[in-house]
């Protein structure tokens, strides 16, 4: 008897929801009955090492040398670090080249093992002579006298790194939030990172780890040509980069989004300095156009029928500001469970209007399921009005793949904006892990899906394929600053402007996500954030700053300094780039070289660049 119950039961539950399931689908009309596509099919991505150690050399000698010793490291995770933080290297592979350069750095290790005495000597050499040598996990090779330490010892479990009071610190690291790296996850039963951990140092350590060893040590010595300078690294900092860019440490910080967490970024600031104090000519690549103090990217998320139809209030206030936003925008065309569809004819003009305001459509998904992390990935067929992925539950969705969340929205945005549609963010900050290979696939350019505190920097960075250590993709990541999910967000104004001056400390970025949905104090919020940065702040589209981040990316620099009291820069840029912002050694002052540049302090930036630009900077002595 019970047994029917249950049965009959069952079929009752099964029946409601197939009826529940037919309602809903038969309620949503093809809204959009003149539209098909997208035609082309995507090619199924398969990751592959991208970059090699050629896409990072370069013949200027002022650069930093980075010497790596071993191909199979996390080199990837520390030259995608200097640049995101503008530090010009080259990459060598012999001693021999790394000795033309003033600083040289050395990875993943320095030891008796890998390098020859005679190397071992010329380092020390370099040293004396007024160089400067930072090297990774030193080991042995009569290297300890030129450190400044006794002995070194490999250890399986650090857990944090804690920069010193040396005055060399404070001068880009002094609160604890940037002075304290912790190396485990809070909640983690894991003890923490290997490294290598150095004893009884000759000088005060730049960092020390958990134990109070010295994680970073610092030594130097006088000549005639200077001071040179020895660092010691027990850290594997590539490694601790992408496993934090590759979303592996994402409850490494202290909260996952809101806070002013630096914690990759005092490593990179760490050897900007170096290379400042080492290289006479160090010139770094700011990580803000224009010579603006930080980046601002205001993002707004619509995944909600009244997020859409606020748009306008948004985007007026916006283009009266001047400041160019990026609107996320979910295709929602399908009634599910988790909501009525919304993108529809009716609206176009307001996607339309963006546009014309002067502000960035982007996606935002078409299903905007919490699962798109756990989807298919797809045929790399799908498309509209076909492609039909229904929410059941905010933990499961059928007929959903990740190539038809991204081929599909791009299409029917692309085609109701008449702009192309390059940004992504998915619902939830959900985040397959072939997202960077799948985004690359359906052509886009750049994702914002993860927290600046789950990625551990402020910075934008290249996106791995599959969280991988080798696999680099084209796409950049735009990691979120702060978003409007924790309370009134109307109340948190001076907070994120605490944090955004920060930030502004090193030039970083401030994603700003803000929902539509509430006009009132989001609204509000918004406007005096732009109120408090007006001035200093570079605000644009993803859109602009990517492709502003991208050709910076690709742009080199050749100084030549023959001729006392004045330096030629060589500014190459391939893809062309306005107001790449040099920031020179003190004492330089521009001379002349590309029109529309301008010198603020030892900020200069400059006019528009296509190919080499020669720039002129006379220098007192
Ligand atoms: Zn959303």
């Amino acid at each position: 008897m019970n047994k029917l119950i249950k049965r009959y039961a069952e079929t009752a539950i099964l029946l409601g929801l197939a009826i529940a399931g037919w309602y809903f689908f038969i309620r949503t009309p093809v809204v959009f009955p003149d539209l098909k596509g997208p035609a082309e099919i995507t090619v199924l991505p398969t990751p592959a090492p991208t970059l090699s150690f050629a896409d990072f050399q370069h013949d200027d000698n002022n650069a930093l040398a980075l010497l790596i010793n071993d191909r199979n490291s996390s080199w990837l995770g520390l030259a995608s670090g200097l640049k995101s933080m503008g530090i010009p290297f080259t990459i060598v592979e012999s001693a021999n080249a790394a000795l033309n350069h003033d600083v040289i750095m050395v990875y993943p290790a320095l030891t008796g093992a890998n390098t020859s005495p005679e190397a071992l000597r010329a380092f020390a050499e370099h040293v004396r002579k007024g160089g400067t040598l930072l090297a990774f996990s030193v080991i042995g090779g009569g290297m300890p006298e030129l450190f400044g330490f006794e002995n070194s010892i490999e250890l399986p479990e650090f857990t944090a790194i804690r920069l010193s009071n040396d005055p060399f610190n404070n001068s880009y690291a002094n609160s604890p939030a940037e002075k304290f790296i912790p190396l485990t996850e809070n909640t983690s039963s894991e003890g923490g990172l290997s490294g290598i951990s150095y004893h009884n140092t000759k000088h005060l350590p730049i960092a020390t780890f958990n134990d109070g060893s010295a994680a970073i040590t610092h030594n130097f010595f006088e000549s005639d040509n200077g001071t040179g300078h020895a660092y010691a690294i027990g850290l594997e900092l590539g490694h601790f980069i992408l496993r934090a860019t590759n979303a592996r440490f994402v409850q490494l910080a202290d909260s996952y989004v809101n806070e002013y967490q630096p914690k990759i970024d005092t490593f990179l600031r760490f050897l900007a300095k170096v290379y400042q104090q080492g290289e006479d000519n160090a010139i770094l690549l700011s990580p803000t156009p224009q010579g603006k103090a930080l980046t601002v990217l205001i993002t707004h998320d619509i995944d909600f029928t009244r997020s859409i139809n606020n748009i306008p209030f948004y985007a007026e206030m916006e283009k009266s500001m001047a400041v160019p936003a990026t609107y996320f925008i979910q295709t929602k065309y399908l009634t599910d469970f988790s909501d009525e569809f919304f993108f529809q004819p009716s609206r176009v003009d307001i996607i339309e209007d963006v546009v014309r305001d002067g502000m960035e459509v982007a996606s935002h998904s078409v299903s905007h399921s919490n699962e798109f992390s756990y989807m298919p990935t797809g045929t790399g067929k799908e498309q509209y009005p076909y492609y039909k992925p229904f929410v059941e539950t905010f933990t499961s969705v059928r007929n959903a793949s990740i190539s038809g969340e991204l081929r599909v929205s791009k299409f029917l945005l692309e085609q109701t904006s008449g702009q192309q549609v390059v940004s992504f963010r998915p619902g939830h900050l959900s985040r397959p892990d072939s997202l960077p290979q799948m985004l690359e696939a359906t052509g886009y350019l750049y994702d914002s899906s993860i927290t600046a505190n789950q990625a551990l920097t402020h910075l934008p960075y290249r996106a791995m394929a599959d969280r991988s250590y080798d696999f680099p993709t084209s796409i950049f990541e735009f990691p979120v600053t702060i978003e409007d999910e924790k309370g009134r967000l109307g109340d948190r104004i001076n907070e994120a402007i605490a944090v955004a001056r920060n930030i502004a400390r090193y030039h970083g970025l401030v994603n700003l996500l803000v929902h539509t949905d509430v006009t009132d104090h989001k609204l509000a919020f918004v406007e005096q954030f732009i109120v408090a940065f007006k001035d200093q702040a570079w605000f644009g589209t993803m859109a602009e700053y990517g492709n502003w981040w991208v050709a910076r990316d690709t742009t080199s620099l050749f100084i030549h300094d023959d001729q006392p009291g004045l330096r030629i820069v060589e500014v190459s840029a391939p893809l062309g780039i306005n107001g790449l912002t040099l920031q020179v050694p003190q004492g330089w002052t521009y001379n002349g070289g590309v029109s529309g540049s301008q010198q603020n302090g030892q900020l200069v930036s400059l006019g528009f660049i296509k190919g080499t630009a020669s720039v002129e900077f006379a220098v007192s002595p």
